[in-house]
């Protein structure tokens, strides 16, 4: 993957031809504000509703918190310097982001193509809250390039929206590829970048519209806030996405926004640490007698491992395996283990093992979750910062329980 770094990088400094700073610099400091009276190094929480104004029509940038706050404006400003980008909204949840992306951009007659396997709370959204209002999404596989130009081409479509490793299946969507696609039919390409983090995947840099994250998952990295958030090049975009956020309230609080101005400074250390430690627990798993299937881009036996080296720099944190026995044998493996927390998140410090046919995709329809490769037997382990021979450990004990289950 060291070619796909110096690639990403020399595209990197080629786009901004300027000597700005590097990635780890600016998720210390860009954005920041020193407290002007104190000179506090951290940017305060501004625990505020209301903002005085000068005189009519004369304000500071900020009248109420719920269009802008100084400490959410801040992340803001973070966020989309990692990106590589101009402008930055953060939003309550990662699923208030991708509801501010569609009302802003999708109306009643309007049609999106949606990667087949993505978070199950965006299939749910497009499902179940959207069709009703006339909007259509068809799930694609957008890792065949033939089948997304045919979405695309079929209907007029407003935007392709891909999830890169997709959540669970890891299957990846060539970003450079699908971007032509959606341009070629004057579609917009968004991506879901929650998986990967800036630190390791840059997607404007390919060619993508808009980056959509769950900062609830690395971004922020502790387990301590939900957020989400919608990054453009595009200043038009950018302001209709300002628009809807204040006119249907979803912005982010001001701690939330501070914990996670905390949280991303260290994104690119820990996103290093956790490709580290999957790819050792991917290696134990993928040997282990007890293993069927194994997914994780930063092995070679992984389908897409070429893609992978092209557009991100490491694996990422998440493995998806299968273990003789199916579905029962997951779940004995899963109510097993005493290290990694059975939960329905991912992205954090702790490892995190997931079901996600009956957790976080349980509401995505059993045909759909098929489709996408989600079997009912798949297990998402969400590899975190503890010392890797411990969570090897826990692992392998738990599978020494999953032996005799039919
Ligand atoms: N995108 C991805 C890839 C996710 O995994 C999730 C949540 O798990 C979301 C979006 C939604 O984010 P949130 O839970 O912050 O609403």
């Amino acid at each position: 993957m060291g070619t796909a770094v110096a690639q990403l990088t020399e595209v990197r400094n080629h786009l901004s031809n300027v000597e700005a700073p590097c990635f780890d610099t600016l998720a210390l400091h860009a954005g920041a504000v020193a407290d002007p009276t104190t000179g506090a190094l951290l940017t305060p929480i501004y625990q505020t509703t209301t903002y005085r104004q000068e005189a009519v029509g004369k304000d500071k940038g900020f009248t109420y918190s719920r269009s802008a706050n100084p400490t959410v404006s801040a992340l803001e400003r973070r966020l989309a310097a990692l990106e590589g980008a101009e402008h930055c909204t953060c939003y309550a949840t990662g699923l208030a982001a991708t509801t501010a992306l569609c009302m802003a951009l999708l109306r009643a007659g309007d049609h999106a193509v949606v990667s087949q396997a993505v978070y199950g709370g965006t299939v749910r959204l497009f499902n179940q809250v959207l069709a009703p209002f006339g909007v259509t999404a068809d799930f694609v596989d957008t890792s065949d390039e033939s089948a997304l130009r045919s979405a695309v081409t079929a209907k007029p479509t407003r935007f392709v929206f891909i999830e890169t490793p997709a959540n669970p299946t890891l299957k990846l969507t060539d970003i450079y590829a699908a971007a032509k696609i959606a341009h070629e039919a004057g579609a917009l390409l968004v991506v879901d970048n929650t998986l990967l983090t800036p630190a390791l995947q840059r997607p404007l840099e390919l060619q993508a519209d808009i980056v959509l994250h769950s900062t609830t998952k690395f971004i922020e990295g502790h387990n301590a806030t939900v957020g989400g958030a919608l990054i453009t090049l595009d200043t038009e975009l950018h302001e209709r996405f300002s628009f809807i956020r204040n006119a249907i309230g979803a912005i982010q609080s001001p701690f939330p926004a501070w914990l996670t101005l905390q949280g991303v400074k260290t994104v690119g250390l820990r996103m290093a640490q956790h490709s580290e430690n999957a790819l050792q627990v991917a290696r134990f798993l993928e040997t282990h007698p007890r293993v069927t299937k194994l997914l994780y881009p930063g092995l070679e036996s992984f389908p897409q491992f070429e893609l992978a080296g092209r557009q991100q720099s490491a694996g990422g944190a998440l493995i998806a395996f299968e273990v003789e026995g199916g579905v029962d044998a997951g779940i004995r493996l899963m109510n097993s283990v005493r290290l990694c927390a059975l939960a329905e998140n991912l992205g954090a410090a702790e490892t995190l093992i997931t079901h996600p046919a009956s957790m976080t995709h349980a509401d995505v329809p059993a045909a759909q979750r098929q489709a996408a490769g989600i079997t009912d037997g798949l297990v998402r382990l969400s590899v975190g910062l503890e010392d890797p021979v411990d969570i090897i450990r826990d692992l392998s004990q738990a599978l020494v329980q999953t032996k005799g289950v039919a």
